[in-house]
């Protein structure tokens, strides 16, 4: 691994993001900041009345709610919703240290993807700090079910993450995907996988209060017909990928990043934070290991998608 590789990494500069929730439906300003050596990703809210909450971390310990999205608790009845696609981009770029802040009950869900996250964080640029960066190493593998469904994390040499899905649907059907991760290929394979919905569905939803922000410009939408949207699909199987994106997400929640394998069958963010408590319940299952000390090589200077910001890239560590 080289010099480069081994370390933490935040970002050069604060970058802000607006757009609605799409449960909620209302406006939402996010806004990304750089953060200290081993402080790892936070999150605060900006209330009504212009107060900031303290900053918590964004920690499975954390998790109020896996139903529609992963929502965490900020303390006195304060929640932060939908922290899966923008938690999924800076951990799918391998950031280690940020700080999150929304003004709102829920972060944006911009075009359902972690795309627009994804540039705006490589605009902001990449910053590597002194320390060291650490992984958790599993140990022991570890698998929860619920029926037919799983998630698993083994002992591997890597980060990597098998996921498939199994929807008795035409449209989506069985998917499989096996992601072996760098920052350039969550960039060019998972960070453009927009979040999916039955039309069907969305209209309980709606009763119900959710999904009010939900619309073709930031979910695919699928009826009897097939898929509503005229764009079609940005992947063939975007379905899949977008799991992945979620289960990026989700698994950033371990508090820092995993080396090792998940697994996962017709999973979802109940299972994957559920994985992660199973994980962590027993000591033997895990350590916490320097990157030094792993045969990782990412990070390299060529590990990002050409006409994204290398040049911010290449300057933050220059
Ligand atoms: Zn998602």
């Amino acid at each position: 691994m080289n010099r480069i590789s081994a370390r933490q990494c935040t970002i050069c500069k604060p970058i802000e993001f607006s757009g609605f929730g799409v449960h909620s439906g209302q406006p939402v300003t996010l806004l990304i900041e750089p953060n200290d050596v081993d402080s790892g990703l936070h999150i605060c809210r900006i209330l009504d009345d212009g107060t900031k909450t303290d900053p918590v971390s964004v920690h499975y310990s954390r998790i109020s709610s896996t139903t529609l999205c992963t929502t965490l608790d900020l303390d006195n009845s304060i929640n932060a919703a939908t922290v899966e696609h923008v938690v999924s981009a800076l951990s799918g770029l391998g950031i280690d240290n940020a700080l999150i802040t929304i003004d709102g009950p829920e972060c944006p869900i911009l075009d359902g993807s972690a795309m627009p996250f994804v540039e705006g964080i490589l605009q902001a640029g990449l910053k590597f700090q002194t320390e060291k960066r650490k992984f958790i190493k599993i140990l022991r593998a570890v698998t929860v079910r619920n029926n037919d469904s799983f998630a698993a994390l083994e002992p591997y040499n890597g980060r990597v993450l098998d996921l498939e899905i199994d929807f008795d649907n035409d449209v989506i059907g069985r998917q499989r995907m096996i992601f072996d991760w760098t920052p350039r290929l969550y960039v060019e394979k998972i960070a453009r996988a927009r979040t999916f919905g039955f039309v069907e569905e969305a209209k309980v939803l709606r009763q119900g209060g959710h999904a009010l922000g939900s619309s073709l410009e930031n979910s695919i939408a699928i009826d009897e017909d097939g898929i509503q949207n005229k764009e079609g699909l940005r992947f063939e199987d975007e379905f899949v990928r977008h799991k992945l994106l979620d289960a990026i997400g989700d698994l950033a929640l371990g508090g820092l990043p995993i080396y090792g394998r998940f697994r996962s069958y017709k999973g979802g963010h109940k299972l994957n934070s559920q994985v992660l408590k199973s994980m962590f319940a027993t000591e033997a299952n895990y350590e916490i290991v320097s990157a030094d000390k792993l045969p990782l090589s990412f990070d390299a200077l060529d590990d990002l998608p050409e006409g994204l910001k290398v040049e911010s890239f290449l300057r933050s560590v220059g």
